[in-house]
This record gives structure tokens, sequence and C-alpha cells, in this order.
């Protein structure tokens, strides 16, 4: 693998391996860009099958943190990192400050967080050798799990979407299926059964997933089978890569919009959805609440204050998809235009500085 050509490629600033053999850590943290700020992004920790499987996730995922921060208006880079191994096998109290020391030796470069595999309980504990960790355990009203707002900020999104295709933010009487019932799906759902959506719901885990489908009247449907519901919305909020050239073909709904980091397995396919008729809302775009949410831990907003940047993704999508029937060019090119363009410019502003 030319891991430095990769670099180039995807535009990464720096990546970082780390070995610790007393705690058997191996792991990668990728950092993408920090024009706007350091790169923050969480910690997943998995059972990749290679280096390279665990290297193509890293990057891929530090890059698309940039577009998030961005195209959220944070000053924040993007960034992530990857531990290699099995949460329910090889996670322990030294793994993880082991990873805290190699996040602290960055002086602040990146910024760590919760991911799949790392809780908050983690994070309070990698926070023993790092100051550069949020989302602890709650304190003060403040940390904790970021996924009732990833939530919040994915409902906001889909009334933008409504609104863009059916002229109207409710949701009332709408269908939606929902892939994954995990920490987001599930108070998602909590959300469109109070919105009065009427809900297709699918889980890998069947017994949680059912106990949630019986919780809000949702109907319950095979894993296989979710993304071909003839329904309104489709929301992704189980893996990434869900959206392939053949389920994109097996879709039978209006509206994509869901929680999943990186939805299309190919960037293309943005441009199929939008060639279908069919409304995509760029990943990075509505599953931003998190990142806001946690960037927020050290300010003096209060929660429901934070909460109220959050609702603001519905208003970023909506000018996103303005944007996109004026210029008749895919909502996903056009976040990622945005989210460049800031970049570039806060660019071209510190070459200004760079003057004097
Ligand atoms: P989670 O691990 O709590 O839940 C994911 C759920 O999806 C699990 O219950 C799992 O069994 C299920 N699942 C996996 N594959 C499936 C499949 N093929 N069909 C149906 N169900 C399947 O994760 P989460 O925190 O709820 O996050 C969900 C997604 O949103 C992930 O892609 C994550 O990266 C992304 N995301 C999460 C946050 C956050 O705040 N948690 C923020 C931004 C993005």
């Amino acid at each position: 693998m030319n891991y430095i050509q990769g670099m180039e490629r995807l535009g990464i600033e720096e990546l970082v391996f780390c070995h610790d053999r007393f705690t058997g850590l191996r792991a990668i943290i990728a950092i993408h860009d920090t024009t706007l700020g350091p790169a923050m992004g969480g910690v997943r920790m998995k059972p990749y099958t290679c280096e390279e499987e665990a290297y193509a996730d890293v990057v891929m995922l530090a890059r698309a943190m940039s577009y998030k921060a961005a195209a959220a208006g944070l000053d924040l880079g993007g960034g992530k990192a990857v531990i290699i191994g099995d949460p329910a096998v090889h996670k322990n109290e030294a793994l993880l400050r082991a990873f805290g020391r190699f996040v602290e030796r960055l002086g602040g470069r990146y910024i760590t967080a919760v991911d799949s595999g790392i809780n908050e309980y983690d994070i309070d504990c990698i926070r023993r050798e790092t100051a550069y960790a949020l989302g602890g355990t709650p304190a003060g009203g403040r940390g904790g799990c970021p996924s009732p707002a990833t939530a919040y900020g994915v409902l906001q999104g889909m009334k933008a979407c409504a609104e863009q295709v059916y002229g109207t933010r409710s949701l009332a009487g709408l269908t939606v299926a929902v892939q994954g019932l995990g920490s987001v799906g599930s108070v998602l759902c909590q959300h469109l059964a109070g919105e009065g959506a009427k809900l297709f719901v699918s889980d890998l885990d069947e017994k949680r997933g059912k106990a949630v489908a019986a919780q809000y009247q949702a109907v319950w449907a095979d894993p296989a089978d979710i993304h071909k519901i003839s329904c309104d919305i489709f929301s992704p909020c189980a893996l990434g890569g869900v959206i392939n050239q053949v389920t994109v073909n097996e879709l039978n709904c209006r509206i994509v919009a869901g929680a999943a980091n990186n939805v299309l397995s190919d960037e293309r396919l943005g441009d199929t959805l939008h060639a279908k008729g069919i409304l995509y809302a760029p990943d990075y775009v509505i599953n931003a609440g998190g990142l806001i949410y946690i960037a927020h831990e050290r300010t003096s907003y209060l929660p429901e204050e934070i909460m109220g940047i959050v609702g603001r993704i519905g208003e970023r999508l909506s000018l996103i998809f303005r944007r996109s029937e004026l210029q008749k060019v895919p909502p996903c090119r056009v976040a990622a235009g945005m989210a460049e363009e800031r970049i570039n410019s806060v660019k071209g502003l510190l070459a200004l500085r760079s003057d004097f």
C-alpha cells in the first residue's frame, strides 16, 4: 500500500501509526485538514481484517469530518482515529490510556471523541492521559452521548427535505424506513412517531430492533429489504456504503436522509440519485448534530442553546437545495463546493495574515 500517495490524493495532512507493545495497541490517527481549527473526529474500534482496511476507513472518515465541520460553520478541521481490535475482547483501560498518550503527543492538532466501539466511559479513560478528548460522561449538564443531538439534527434535516419535495415541513402521514435502531436510529424513531410519521424499521439485532418497533408502532422489515420499501423517506442509520451500484437501483423512495456516515459507497452515486429524482441530504450535513453538540462542550452555551444551533441543520440543507435547483447541480456537489469554498477562503485569510 502506497500510503503517502493516498494521502496526496485525499489531501490528508498527517497520518500517525500508533503501536504500543505493552498494551497491544494498534491504531491510526488521520488528520485531514486543520485550516479551520484542530482536527476533530471520533475514534472507532473495530476488528479490521487488515491494516489496509483500517487505513481506508480512517482516511475517508477524516476527510468527511473536514467537510462536516466546515459545512456546520465550526472552527474545526477534520480528523479521525481507528483502533484495530474487537472492543468486546481487546478493549481495556491500559489500551485506551496508551491511545490517549498518542493523542496528547499531537499537542491538540487532533481532538478525539466517541465513535462505534468507543463509548463515553472509554473517553473518560482516554482523558486520563490527554486533554484533547471530548464527549465523556456528563458533568455539570455538559458532555455525554452525542447521539440524541445527531437524531434531532436528522429530524430537522428531514423536515427541510419534506419541504423541498412536498412543500410542507410536516412529516405527519409520511412513511419513513429507518435502517438501524442503535443510539441514533432509536431516538430518531421516537421523534418521527411524535411527528405522526408512519414507520418501517429494521436492525440486524432482531430482538432489540423489534422492541423499538413495538414501542413506536412501527412495521418490522427484514434487514435485507428495508432499503427497497416503498416510502417517502429512506433513512440509513446503520453503516456506511449502504447505497451502492446495486442498492441504488432498488430504492423506492423520494428522499434519502439519515445519520450514517459515508452513505454512498461512491460519491458519484449522488449524481445517480439526483438523476433518478431522489432528493439526497448529504450525510455530513444532516448528521452533524453530534459534532456540533460535542464541539460546544467547553463553551458557555446552555444545552438548549446548543440544540438550537443543531436545529439550524434544516436551514443549511434548505440553502443547499435552493442552490442545487438554481445551479442545476446535485445537492451533494453543492454541499461539497460550499464546504471547500469555506476552507479555501480561510486558507486565503491565513496567507494574508502571514504577510504582516
Ligand atoms: P450504533 O452502533 O448505536 O447503531 C447502529 C445499529 O445499526 C446497530 O443497532 C446495528 O445492529 C444496526 N445495523 C448494522 N448493520 C445493519 C444493517 N445492515 N441493517 C440494519 N441494521 C443494521 O450506531 P449509532 O451511534 O446509532 O450511529 C449510526 C450511524 O450514524 C453510524 O454510521 C454512525 O457512524 C453515524 N453517526 C452517528 C453519530 C452519533 O452521534 N452517534 C453521529 C454522526 C454519524
